[in-house]
């Protein structure tokens, strides 16, 4: 109920990831090799396609698997939605399933800005997230862009240069940022983050900041 907004859906978290965000709770996802196979998770789905309305590919980062174009083609098959979250790292394969008409809702992840990317995601994604965005952009999936904001990481100030950023590139429409939490390990050593983003008194009517913690 709450990962594919207005949608029962299941999630199914892919293992493996090509960033490595220090506030990351998911380090048995990122760094682990897997539980089922793409045939037991289709196995699952079909068993539950009455009951459910969507399924969510998640993880880590889906979009690494060239698995997901014949599961969500067969997801489709089954009438149900498809969700994917990503962080925008292999617009390749957004590319495809936007291409095969396979998605119905993406949520972007953007990360940092391009001159704090690296240092957020140890990774030099920065410019594939970009081209994600723009194909989303262009395209007519509905899609989120959201934030996860550790304080020491991602101070206030810089989610309303996020915000201005994203206006820059044209986006409209809701901005949705995320706290971290910090009750569970995480995939760096990262200290418990002193302030969370509760208001943000952001003025450009381009886009809406909404805080969803
Ligand atoms: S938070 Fe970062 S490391 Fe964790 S799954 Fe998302 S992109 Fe990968």
């Amino acid at each position: 109920m709450l990962d594919y907004p207005d949608i029962t859906s299941c999630i199914l978290w892919f293992a493996g990831c090509n960033m490595r965000c220090d506030y990351c709770y998911n380090p048995d996802i990122v760094f682990g090799k897997g539980k089922i196979s793409v045939a037991e998770a289709l196995t699952f789905i079909l068993s539950r396609s009455k009951l459910l309305d969507g399924v969510v590919l998640s993880g880590g980062e889906c979009t690494l698997h060239k698995e997901i174009i014949p599961l969500a083609t067969a997801i489709k098959e089954m009438e149900m939605l498809l969700k994917v979250d990503t962080n925008g790292s292999h617009p390749e394969r957004i590319r495809q399933l936007i291409a095969q008409r396979l998605i119905d809702y993406v949520s972007l992840d953007f990360k940092a800005m391009p001159d704090r990317f690296e240092a957020i995601t140890r990774s030099s994604l920065y410019k594939e997230f970009e081209k994600t965005f723009f194909l989303l952009q262009h395209s007519k999936i509905p899609f989120e862009v959201r934030t996860t904001v550790h304080s020491a990481l991602i101070p206030e100030n810089d989610v309303m240069l996020m915000a201005d950023h994203l206006v820059a590139l044209g986006y409209r429409g809701k901005y949705y940022i995320q706290n971290f939490v910090g009750d569970t390990e995480t995939v760096g050593v990262i200290q418990q983050a002193h302030k969370k983003v509760s208001t943000l008194r952001y003025s450009n009517p381009s886009v809406e900041i909404v805080i969803r913690s």
